[in-house]
Formats: C-alpha cells, sequence, structure tokens
C-alpha cells in the first residue's frame, strides 16, 4: 500500500444500529504472527464499541510502519499518511472538524525519530484526540534499522555491532514538552492494563500520548520477552484518576498509588530504570486545548459573500 491512502467506510452509518467490536473490523490486520498489533487491534475495537462510536464521526491517521496500517483495518474513516507526518495531520482534522473523534497510531521510528519535531509540538498543542505510539524498539516495517528508541548494545541491519548510544525514552521527553497534558504507558501483552488505558486516554480532554509497548517477534523478540515471563518485574501505577483495574492485582503485585496530577512525582518514575512502569504517569484536564483558544466561529456562505462585495466596494471606482 503507499503512502497517502484515505480509506473509506464499509459501514452504512446508523446511529440507531448497536455496533459490536467485529463490526469495527473492516478486514484482517497483515501483521506476522505473534505480533503486538494484534492486540492494540483488539483494544482498539473493544473501546469503539463501549463508547459506540460512530464510523461516520470517527477518524484514524497513520504514518508509515507496521502500526500505521491501523486505517485500512478499523471501520472508520482513515489516513494512511507519509512518514512522521501523522500528528499535523490528525490536528489539522482536529481543527476543521473538532467533532470528530481522533485516533493516531505511529510507531517508534515514525514518532521519535522522522517525526520528532511533529511530536514534540502537537504535544503542546494539545489537541484532544488519542495518540498510540507502538514501540517495538525497531523499525520493523522496513526490516530491521536501529530506531531512537532501540536498546544500546542490539544489533541490526544499520547498528551490525549493536546500537551505539542509549535509547531515548519517549516518556521523559513528553513530560517535559510545556502543555503536556495525558502521558501513560502501557503494554501490548497486558490487554486489560491496555483497554484501560485506551480508554483513560479517550475520556481525557487533550492529547493522550499512549506509549504502547509492542512485541515484535520478527526482529526484537528479547527486547520484552523477560517482562512478558515474570510479571514481578512490572509495577502498576494506579489511582482513580489514572487507570486501576482490580483483575490485575492477583498477578502484579507491585502496585503503586500515583496521582497522575503530580508532574514531578510523573518525571521522577519516568526517569527509574528498577522496574518497567505501566500506568498513567501524568494527567491534567485543565491545560488549554488547541482547537478551543483557536476556534474560529463558523461563517455562513451569505455571510462570506456578504463581506467579500463589502471589501470589493472599496476598490470600486
Ligand atoms: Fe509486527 Fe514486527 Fe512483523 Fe512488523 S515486523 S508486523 S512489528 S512482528
Amino acid at each position: 500500500m503507499s503512502s497517502l491512502a484515505i480509506s473509506l467506510l464499509d459501514l452504512e452509518p446508523d446511529a440507531s444500529v448497536c455496533l459490536e467490536a467485529e463490526d469495527y473490523q473492516k478486514r484482517p490486520g497483515k501483521w506476522c504472527a505473534g505480533c503486538g498489533d494484534f492486540g492494540a487491534m483488539n483494544a482498539v475495537k473493544r473501546l469503539l464499541a463501549k463508547e459506540q462510536l460512530q464510523p461516520d464521526r470517527t477518524v484514524f491517521v497513520s504514518g508509515i510502519g507496521c502500526s500505521s496500517r491501523f486505517p485500512h483495518y478499523v471501520n472508520a474513516y482513515g489516513f494512511h499518511g507519509i512518514h512522521g507526518r501523522a500528528l499535523p495531520v490528525a490536528t489539522g482534522v482536529k481543527l476543521a472538524r473538532p467533532e470528530l473523534d481522533v485516533f493516531v497510531t505511529m510507531g517508534d521510528g515514525d514518532c521519535t525519530s522522522i517525526g520528532a519535531g511533529h511530536w514534540i509540538h502537537a504535544t503542546r498543542y494539545n489537541a484532544n484526540m488519542v495518540v498510540m505510539m507502538l514501540d517495538n524498539n525497531i523499525y520493523g516495517l522496513t526490516k530491521n534499522q536501529t530506531s531512537p528508541t532501540t536498546p544500546q548494545g542490539h544489533k541490526s541491519m544499520t547498528s551490525p555491532r549493536g546500537a551505539a548510544l542509549p535509547a531515548l525514552d519517549p516518556l521523559q521527553a513528553t513530560l517535559g514538552v510545556s502543555n503536556a497534558s495525558f502521558v501513560a504507558q502501557t503494554a501490548d501483552w497486558v490487554p486489560a492494563h491496555l483497554f484501560a488505558t485506551l480508554q483513560a486516554a479517550y475520556d481525557h480532554p487533550g492529547f493522550s500520548f499512549i506509549r504502547i509497548l509492542q512485541r515484535c517477534p520478527k526482529f526484537t523478540p528479547d527486547v520484552f520477552q523477560e517482562k512478558v515471563q515474570n510479571p514481578d518485574l512490572i509495577e502498576l501505577l494506579v489511582h482513580e484518576n489514572g487507570v486501576d483495574v482490580p483483575s490485575l492485582e492477583q498477578l502484579f503485585k507491585a502496585r503503586r498509588v500515583h496521582d497522575p496530577l503530580n508532574i514531578d512525582d510523573a518525571r521522577a518514575l519516568a526517569q527509574r530504570r528498577d522496574m518497567l512502569r505501566l500506568g498513567v504517569f501524568y494527567r491534567n484536564d485543565s491545560l488549554p486545548v488547541y482547537e478551543d483558544v483557536r476556534a474560529v466561529p463558523k461563517v455562513s456562505a451569505e455571510e462570506k459573500v456578504a463581506r467579500l462585495n463589502k471589501e470589493f466596494e472599496r476598490y470600486a471606482v
């Protein structure tokens, strides 16, 4: 599939029909067996069905990468853009049609390398959308090149002796941006947590950035394996304003109550390397939202013509 593809609806819009999760699947996802993108897709479909989002009022925007194939698979409007440019497109959609629900999928290379400038500014703009950064620590679609989040020492086609630098931490970077309003981390192999995080992001009125740790059995099969096999290496951040899933209490013994409104604690937790932390690091529902502060009053066609005529009269001889 070439870039800049626009996908349209398969469903006839009908708000009176109750939609099931499978109604939002336009066609089966074409990812490798065991790919974490399948788990993300399932969580997205569950959220769309729970909120009964109408496909003709919902837009999925992506850049380039394995996870950027989402717009082709979800039954909604979609825009499969160019590498790193999902966020400016999504911001434009939100400014032109603020009533639409906008979702963005990006990979780690797409977001934190090619699209890094857009990522920083879109975070500051704080337009109301759910942004899923599926982080498999590698460029997968182009077959195994080092990305900014690749662990130091990991070998790839572009770093045959191993990645030279320490990995960029997307949580720390996002938490450092002025006006950042929602920063969370979850994992494709904890479906209940992934769904609850998506729900919190959807409920948040602003730019909801979720880093989804995503398994890539093809090129980075080992990077999350230890954590997948041993839940004791994971600490859940729990809070009523973040994510708290009682059904996970038995499996994940390490739990920390963290108020997501506390930015200093959020930054300190994002810096620590003793455990992998899943949860909402930061959430502030009262920060300025771009489409609200930049709202331009709607003008009717008649009024526009009248204004134009008035302008022309100034030059009449
Ligand atoms: Fe998934 Fe990796 Fe295969 Fe891409 S290359 S579809 S990320 S498993």
